[in-house]
């Protein structure tokens, strides 16, 4: 996606251990028409599925996804990366490393908003070495729920996520993909 990559080039900056800071139109600051558009080019992408949820994680995958969903016409449902008391009822269970964070999050999801009747679309910021993704999709099966494909932001084509889920047989959909950066370069594949 053009605008995107323009964007990238033109906002993003690389900091030390290979993450891309974006925080002034995707992670912190949001800038909505970009956002719209990234919406509606998942919505092409994925024109031919039956989708009926879709499925992120939080926090940055969250505003993302409802801006998509608004061009679906379905909800959102998004995995929680902390237990609680206000989850009621039964829940499915994953973890999930964070790339950013370091850190190991025990990732859950209400079983009310997610069953065998649910075609799934999962949306997220970035892919990296595909935890958070692969976590999602541990839900997915868990449910029973169909999973008709992933739709990705940002991919950083030089980690492990892209590869493994493709390998996996999903319909993975990245808008940029990333073949290398550094602090004076970055290249798209
Ligand atoms: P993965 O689980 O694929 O290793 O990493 C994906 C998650 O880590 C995304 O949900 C995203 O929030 C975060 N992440 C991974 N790489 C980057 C990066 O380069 N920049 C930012 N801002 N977030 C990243």
């Amino acid at each position: 996606m053009e605008l995107l990559k323009e964007r990238i080039l033109k906002d993003g900056s690389v900091k030390p251990g290979n993450v891309l800071k974006v925080d002034s139109f995707l992670n912190h600051q949001m800038d909505i028409s970009l956002i719209n558009e990234i919406g509606k080019e998942f919505k092409r992408l994925f024109a031919d599925r039956p989708i009926t949820k879709i499925l992120t994680i939080e926090a940055s995958g969250i505003g993302i996804a409802c801006i998509t969903a608004q061009y679906f016409n379905v909800p959102v449902v998004f995995a929680k990366k902390t237990e609680s008391i206000n989850l009621d009822g039964d829940v499915y269970r994953t973890n999930v490393e964070s790339f950013t964070h370091k850190k190991t999050y025990n990732v859950i999801l209400s079983k009310k908003y997610l069953g065998p009747e649910d075609h799934v679309l999962l949306i997220d910021d970035f892919l990296a070495n595909g935890c958070a993704l692969l976590g999602l999709i541990d839900i997915v099966n868990e449910s029973g729920a169909v999973l008709e494909g992933a739709g990705i932001v940002i991919e950083k084509g030089f980690q492990t996520g892209g590869q493994k889920i493709r390998e996996m047989g999903i319909h993975l959909e990245s808008l940029a993909i990333i073949d290398s950066m550094s602090d004076t370069s970055l290249t798209f594949r």
